[in-house]
């Protein structure tokens, strides 16, 4: 499988490669030059399988010629061993067609993890091969940070710098990303919001020199590595309820549109999916834009769906490019019109959306009375992001078509959230229960490109 830019100037890279580059030299993300398609056989028989089983036969067409089959299968049993539930992503209940996903079984207590321990893997495997190291770099608003130091902490041929916003993120995250002890681990708490870190990450991209320099490496969820390994979720909990024989919706709590572009390609690649529900907190771009009204950036507003609060949504890139034909010239001209604000959608463009996504969004009380409520009428205390996922499905519940809301993070990951609205105090599970007793090794940063790119080059490991 070849690997092309959605501006359409880069050059085709394998899986591998692109996996090892992030984000495409001509500012673009890469997709696959063709979604492979799954026969209603093939879906049918992943049925009853074992995750990690349903994991190789989604994810294989994507990168053979990049790893031998027994490998890849040995990197999948690796990635998912260290998961507190055999399920590895369990279909709950909530009432009679409306069940959600949990996603927060692994490591650091939400759904990046499916990705992140994934691309620690890939990424040993390919860098041991190749002789080589890298510096990774990624911005987060809290969960993609703890899932990639997480997944890449003791790793020998890679250095982990994460960007978070100073003060905006939980404690119990800032306490994953900055309590681990390895060396190759360095956490960077940048006074500004998640755009500033995005936009750094994006500008040291652009930076030639310095990509060069230090062989820079990126793991956020525009690396496409991060998405496919979220379109196996979907196929999972999709067969457990029925499918190819019965169609299923999506509800996808929403920040940087990573996930649920995954369930785009699930759908492209054969999954019958009805709807999928893009869910917002306050912090409402990708709301607005599906309703009509053009991809305008507005301010961060901080929300207690911290992992939500976003308003240039990435990988909504990608869904762009679909949208617009495979026009690479087309999405390349929105991208420099984003730069001085925003864009209006063409109306082509909004049908194409139209066709396979939904969207709503949530104030912060709704989102408190959905985790007082759901927690009454179904007995399950859910995370603030999942509360929002959980009110918008129900919105667009249909009666003959169950809806699966991603459950993305575990409620004790948001605490004060969780106990504000229900009452009740989430406990860790007990795997990580002396997180609040670990010292912490944190640097506090200003959001300036140069002070960042210096602070990095100066603590990279010969
Ligand atoms: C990252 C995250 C989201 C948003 O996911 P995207 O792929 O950025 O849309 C939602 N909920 C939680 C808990 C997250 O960590």
């Amino acid at each position: 499988m070849k690997y092309i830019s959605t501006r359409g100037q880069a050059p085709e890279l394998t899986f591998e490669e692109a996996m090892l580059t992030g984000l495409a030299r001509d500012g673009g993300l890469y997709l696959p030059a063709e979604i492979p398609v799954m026969s209603q056989d093939e879906i049918a028989a992943l049925a009853g399988l074992p995750y990690e089983e349903i994991a190789f036969r989604v994810m294989w067409p994507y990168v053979s010629g990049s790893f031998a089959e027994e490998e890849f299968k040995a990197i999948i049993a690796r990635a998912y061993e260290g998961f507190g539930h055999d399920a590895r992503a369990p279909l709950k209940q909530l009432n009679e067609n409306h069940f959600l996903l949990e996603l927060f079984h692994g490591p650091t207590l939400a759904f990046k993890d499916f990705a992140m321990q994934l691309i620690g893997q890939l990424f040993q495997v390919a860098l041991k091969r190749r002789g080589d190291r890298v510096t990774i770099v990624g911005a987060t608003s809290g969960d993609t940070g703890s899932a990639a130091i997480e997944a890449f902490r003791g790793l020998d041929a890679v250095d982990v710098f994460i960007l978070f916003p100073h003060g905006r993120v939980s404690e119990v995250q800032r306490r994953q990303m900055t309590t681990p002890a390895d060396s190759n681990v360095h956490a960077l708490a940048v006074d500004g919001d998640f755009d500033d870190c995005q936009a750094a990450l994006k500008d040291m991209f652009n930076d030639f020199d310095f990509r060069d320099g230090v062989k820079l490496a990126g793991v956020n969820s525009i690396n496409f590595a991060r998405v496919l390994a979220q379109i196996v979720y979907y196929f999972s909990a999709a067969v457990s309820l029925g499918a190819p024989h019965r169609k299923v919706s999506f509800t996808v709590p929403t920040g940087n549109f990573g996930d649920i572009f995954a369930g785009y390609l699930a759908k492209r690649m054969g999954l019958p999916i009805d709807r999928l529900v893009v869910a917002t907190n306050q912090n409402d771009i990708l709301h607005r834009c599906l309703s009509g009204e053009g991809y305008f950036k507005g301010e961060t507003i901080p929300s207690i769906s911290p992992s939500m609060d976003i308003q240039v949504s990435s990988n909504f890139e990608r869904a762009l490019y679909y949208a617009y034909g495979e026009d690479g010239s087309a999405v390349a001209q929105l991208m420099d019109e984003l730069k001085n604000g925003g864009f209006n959608v063409s109306q082509g463009a909004m049908e194409a959306l139209r066709e396979s996504f939904d969207s709503g969004r949530m104030s912060e009380d709704e989102t408190l009375e959905t985790i007082k409520h759901t927690l009454a009428h179904s007995a399950e205390l859910v995370c603030p992001h999942t509360a929002i996922g959980v009110k918008v499905g129900e919105d667009h519940r249909a009666a003959d078509t169950p809806m699966i809301t991603l459950a993305t993070a575990h409620p004790a990951k948001f605490p004060a959230a969780v106990e504000k609205a229900s009452g009740e105090h989430p406990p860790l599970p007990s795997r990580m229960s002396d997180l609040y007793e670990r010292s912490e090794r944190v640097t506090r940063i200003a959001n300036e490109l140069g002070t960042l790119e210096d602070h990095i080059r100066r603590h990279i490991a010969e």
